[in-house]
């Protein structure tokens, strides 16, 4: 395993997780330490050398403080001639006197890290609103929630969708979407609940209200999609979008109000699309 002898200053952030790297000038001791030299075609080529773990020191005599760490990737950076070292979690320690910290730290650093996967894994790249995955956790909290009874699903689908792809090129689609995605995390919230990309371009709102609210905020959300305009350097782009919408309190059950809220869709469409229809 690579030793390196850091200052304290040093040693004290990368325990406290205020950085993350380390770097070394390029001295010949470092060169045979991370050079490790390969013949290639009778030519001498140097590979840097990867460890899985470093220690790191501070200070000097028995009681020197130490840590071993994961080193995720060592580098060479030719214009400043200097090795660099990726550090990622601490695996050991021993006298450091910042012991007690130290578990505080790495608990706050999983906690962080988990939360960062969880997010990553609830959202659509595209758009980065919710997706179907973090839809289906939510929805089944929801239905357990005191306000169940006030649930409603509307589905949302931007009509005719493929020929904004086809006049105008998929980046411009790419764009039209998440457009549509924020205004619809615009009105999600007027309505007390949430957006979720459920499929290409069709999007969910689950939300909590009454339904004379409901049903008036989605009539000037629908217009207001058909109203405004988006930018294109031939012709700016107007969409329009066809809604279901289902009350749970009709049905109390989940997957009923959503397949009620698709069928509402689905009739949308077939009335001629740009049109909102209630479920039964
Ligand atoms: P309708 O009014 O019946 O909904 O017609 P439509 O053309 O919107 O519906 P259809 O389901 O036939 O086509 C949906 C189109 O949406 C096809 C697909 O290429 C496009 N689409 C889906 N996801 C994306 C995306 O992430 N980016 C882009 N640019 N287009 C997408
Ligand atoms: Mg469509
Ligand atoms: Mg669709």
């Amino acid at each position: 395993m690579l030793k390196i002898s850091i200052d304290k200053k040093l040693f004290e952030d990368i325990l406290l997780k205020k950085t993350f790297f380390i770097t070394k000038d390029t001295t010949k001791y470092w060169k045979k330490e991370l050079l490790e030299p390969t013949i290639v075609n009778n030519r001498i080529s140097y590979s840097i050398k990867q460890v899985k773990k470093l220690t790191l020191t501070n200070g000097l005599g028995e009681e020197k403080p130490s840590i071993v760490i994961e080193c995720k990737k060592i580098d060479y950076d030719g214009k400043k001639n200097q090795f660099s070292f990726e550090l990622g979690k601490i695996l050991e320690q021993k006298n450091t006197n910042i012991e007690e910290n130290y578990k505080d730290n790495l608990i706050e650093q999983l906690l962080k890290e988990k939360a960062q996967l969880e997010e990553h894994i609830n959202r659509d790249h595209l758009t980065n609103i919710y997706n179907r995955r973090k839809m289906e956790f939510d929805l089944n909290l929801f239905i357990n929630q005191n306000n169940a009874s006030l649930l409603n699903a509307v589905f949302i689908d931007a009509d005719r969708f493929k020929r904004i792809n086809e006049e105008f090129g998929h980046d411009y689609g790419d764009k039209v979407l998440v457009y549509l995605s924020n205004k619809l995390k615009e009105y999600a919230y007027i309505l007390n609940g949430e957006v979720y990309r459920y499929a290409g371009e069709e999007f969910l709102i689950l939300c909590f209200c009454a339904k004379d609210f409901l049903k008036e905020t989605v009539s000037r959300l629908k217009e207001d999609i058909k109203y405004q305009k988006i930018f294109h350097p031939k012709e700016s782009i107007s969409i329009t979008v066809s809604i279901g919408v289902s009350f749970f309190s009709d049905y109390k059950n989940k997957d009923i109000m959503l397949r009620k809220a698709d069928e509402a869709l689905l009739k949308a469409k077939k009335l001629g699309r740009d049109t909102i229809v209630y479920s039964q």
